[in-house]
Order: structure tokens, then sequence, then C-alpha cells
């Protein structure tokens, strides 16, 4: 607003916001930051800990509004088991304090770096057993947020549509500030695994999708083998670990990495390379599995340390219908091989795949329809893998893959709103109703939702 009584001489001048970053340490400046007179850069994106690979966090010319520093557990009911934290506290430290209590999150998710808000607000998925276990977001009872206009709304279990809706809402409904979640005793499960070739597992993948167990596999494309851990809830509760679970986790997720992107810098040959990156990887996956690591609950499996530095993955996930997936995992490993003879690329981590219940808990959930396997195609190669993401978009279309607006790059609008559908049209009206003026749409998401 111009202040009466000045004249405009022109020495003065109103600058337009800056695009940058706003760090919110309490509810009043959040408020403040969205308000519709705060004189910040439009459009806002909410950000946790900003490991999506898409731009759904991203604003270049607008404002990135950081929730870390939302980052207290409110409060931990043992009675009623549920826990309330702010959306900023890391996935790690909420297990943590839930274990020193004897609970843990329903459902394994690793990525213990990320935000409580941004696993809510975008798919957080891990191979859960059993129903509801497949997302941390069908675990919410209650949010607080604060939408586009800078107000603070609450919504409850008692408003299930509602509810429904902000849980995997990208922050296009509002920015999360706090959320109670369902959580649980822990629970001790088996880890059973084994290793074999793709024809076997396609053979034998119908019968594990489709069974109360928890199913995650890596699959070595070139090498013709994969890797299964298959969990099981024990009746009697054993004593479990965390050492094992840990030499595993960092065993996959640093180890690997960090030898292959040394091997690509030092081995020139691609033949020879190769060879040893998937002897490397079969020998690692047969010894950390089958070896070490026989039996966990939620709390040993998701690991509860924090990652300082990234791990600089490239990854894209698709998820596709778990009564496909015998013919999907065979079409996959073709098309991996088939895309190597034609471009030389190939990803040199294994891929990794998990089961995913059922659940409509969401309205944008991609499981809302039926079970589905999601498969994550992963590599440290930088060069030649935006190629391989567009080849690995039109293989996934072909097969009926379903796209994740957090996890999968190189999407086609047309068919992620086919994918979708209706439930895409009912989501843009409540978008519409709760952010008229588009603050919070960057033109990545816009594509979709505008
Ligand atoms: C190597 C690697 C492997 C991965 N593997 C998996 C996997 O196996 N399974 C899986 O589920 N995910 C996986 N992810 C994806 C990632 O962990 C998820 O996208 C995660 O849920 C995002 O959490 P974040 O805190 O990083 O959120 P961000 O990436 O910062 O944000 C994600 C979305 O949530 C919104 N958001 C964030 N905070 C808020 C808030 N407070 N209020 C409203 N909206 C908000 C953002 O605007 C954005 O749209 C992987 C990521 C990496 C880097």
């Amino acid at each position: 607003m111009k202040p009466q009584g000045f004249r405009d001489t022109g020495r003065f001048v109103h600058r337009p916001a800056r695009p940058g970053i706003c760090t919110p340490t309490n509810l009043a400046h959040l408020t403040r930051c969205l308000s519709h007179d705060a004189n910040i850069a439009l459009p806002v994106r909410p950000r946790g800990a900003g490991t999506a690979v898409t731009d759904c966090s991203v604003s270049t010319s607008g404002t990135v509004i950081d929730m870390t520093r939302f980052d207290r557990i409110i409060h931990i009911d043992t009675h009623e088991q549920t826990v309330t934290a702010e959306a900023g506290v890391r996935l790690g430290a909420l297990v943590a304090a839930l274990a020193a209590k004897d609970l843990e999150l329903v459902g394994s998710f690793d990525q213990t770096e990320r935000t409580l808000g941004g696993a809510l607000a975008a798919p957080c998925m891990g191979p859960g057993i059993g129903d509801h276990t497949s997302f941390l977001s069908a675990q919410v009872i209650g949010m607080k947020l604060v939408t586009a206009g800078g107000k603070v709304m609450r919504v409850s279990e008692t408003q299930k549509h509602l509810l429904g809706a902000m849980r995997l809402s990208y922050g296009m409904l509002g920015v999360i500030y706090e959320v109670t979640l369902r959580v649980r005793s822990i629970s001790t499960f088996s880890a059973n695994h084994r290793s074999m070739n793709i024809e076997t597992f396609a053979q034998v993948c119908d019968r594990l999708a489709s069974g109360n167990v928890g199913l995650k596999f890596y699959l070595l494309p070139y090498r013709d083998q994969v890797y299964l851990d298959l969990r099981h809830y024990e009746n009697s509760q054993h004593s479990t670990f965390p050492i094992p679970w840990r030499i595993k986790n960092w065993g996959e997720s640093t180890v690997l990495p960090n030898v292959f992107k040394s091997l690509n810098r030092v081995l020139p040959i691609p033949s020879v390379r190769y060879r040893l990156i998937d002897s490397i990887s079969a020998a690692t996956h047969g010894l950390v599995n089958s070896r070490l690591v026989r039996n966990g609950n939620n709390v040993t499996a998701s690991g509860q340390r924090r990652r300082r530095k990234s791990r600089g993955l490239l990854y894209s996930t698709w998820c596709f219908p778990a009564s496909d997936f015998s013919l999907v995992v065979k079409a996959y490993a073709n098309f991996c091989q088939e895309t190597f003879l034609r471009t030389t690329y190939r990803c040199d981590m294994p891929a990794v795949g998990h089961r995913i219940a059922r659940d409509c808990s969401a309205l944008l959930s991609p499981s809302f329809d039926e079970p589905l396997i999601a498969l994550q195609s992963v590599s440290t190669q930088r060069r030649g893998w935006d190629g391989f993401v567009l080849d690995l978009s039109e293989f996934a279309e072909n097969w009926g893959g379903i796209p994740l607006f957090n996890q999968t790059l190189a999407t086609r609008a047309d068919y992620v709103s086919q994918t979708y559908a209706g439930r895409m049209e009912l989501f843009r009206k409540i978008r519409r109703q709760l952010d008229p003026r588009k603050r919070l749409l960057n033109p990545f998401l816009a594509r979709h939702f505008e």
C-alpha cells in the first residue's frame, strides 16, 4: 500500500519481491510468509528435506518455504498409540523417539533424512506387511496447515474426504506444520532371503504380490538375478539386533554407490567395468541379505541415522499393477538390455522394487484401485541418464505404469491425467477452492493440476 501524503517523486521505487527461501521458525512466521500482503515472490512451494526427484518442491522464480525448522516432537501418547509432531521433524528422529517408548511407525520406511511433512504430502512408501502399511500418510489422523492465503486450518479424521485430499497433496492445498499419526508397539518380523533368476521370480511373483507378506527385491537385469527380501510377522518376540541392519543399509546405500562412482571413473572399458559392478552388487546382496539379517522390526529396518550428505543417486520410480508384474519384470529386463545395446547407457545400481498394498486413504494414492509393485531404476551415472528416463517412460506407459509426482521423471501430462483419471479432476476442484490465485502452483505442478 502506498503511504498517504507522499508525492511520487520517482526517487523511491517499489521493488518486486526477489525469489528466495523463507525458513519460518514458528506458526506466526509461517502465516506471515503466506499471507496475501506478504511481499514474497510467487509461486510459493513448501519443502522438507528436498529429496523428491521432480520439481514438486522447487520454485525458481518464487519462494521456497523450508520447513526443517519446525522440528519438535510435541507429544507421544503411549496409551492411545499416537504421536503429534511438527512437519519438519526428520523420520529418523521420529523413529528414535518412538523406539525409546517401545513404539514404531506403521510400515517400514528408509530415507530417514526426509521430513514428516514431505513424507505425508508426497508418497512415502515401503515394503509394509499386510494392508494399510505401504504409505505413511495412511496413518495420519489429524493435520494442521496454513492455507495459500495465510489462514490456519485444522483437518481431523472426522473430515474423511478432506483428510483424504490433504494426504499426498504435494503442498498444493497448504503448508502442513503439525501432524498426528497412529503408531504401534514394536512388532518383530522375520526376514527371509532368496536369490533366483528373473524367469523363476516371474513365476512366483503373482503369489508373493497378493499374499500377506512384505516384499522387497533387488533386480540385476544384466545378470539375470533377483534378490528377494520377504518379511512375515513372527508369533513369538525374538531379540532383534540393529547392527546387521546398519551394515546392510550402509552396504546398499553408501558403499555400492561410492564404489561404482569410483569404478566408473577409473575403468574405461564398459564390458570389464560392468562385469565387475554386477559381481560386486551380487556379492553384496548375497552376503548382507542372506547371511546378516534374519529378523527385524520397523525401527531396525528403517535405521535412525541421519544422512548428512546426499547420496547423489539418480532414480526414477514407476508403479505397475501387481497382477501384471510377472510379465512386466521380464519386459523390464529386456528393455534394459535392448537400451544398453542401442544407447550404451545402463544403470549401474540394481533396480529396487517393493509391493504396495491397495490404499484408498488418499485421493491421489497411486494404488487407489489395486495393489502395485513400485520399481525404482537407480544409477550413479549422469551422462546418458536423461535419455534413459525418457525411454523408461515410454516403456512404463506401454505396460500401464503409474507415475508418482515426486519420484517419476519424464512423464507426459496426458498420460498422467489418464492414469489418475476422475480423481485428478476432483483434486483440481478442491485445489481451485483452496488456492484460487494459484499461489502454491509452480509450472511443474500446473501442468497437471491447473
Ligand atoms: C535415493 C533416493 C531413494 C528414494 N527412495 C524412495 C523409496 O524407496 N520410497 C519412497 O517413498 N520415496 C523414496 N524417495 C523419495 C523421497 O524420499 C520422498 O519424495 C520423500 O517422501 C520426500 O520427503 P522430503 O522431506 O524430502 O520432501 P520434499 O522432497 O522436500 O517434498 C516432497 C513434496 O512434499 C511437499 N512438502 C514438503 N513438506 C511439506 C509441508 N510441510 N507441507 C506441505 N507440503 C510439503 C513438497 O512441496 C513436495 O511437493 C527416495 C529419494 C531418494 C533421493
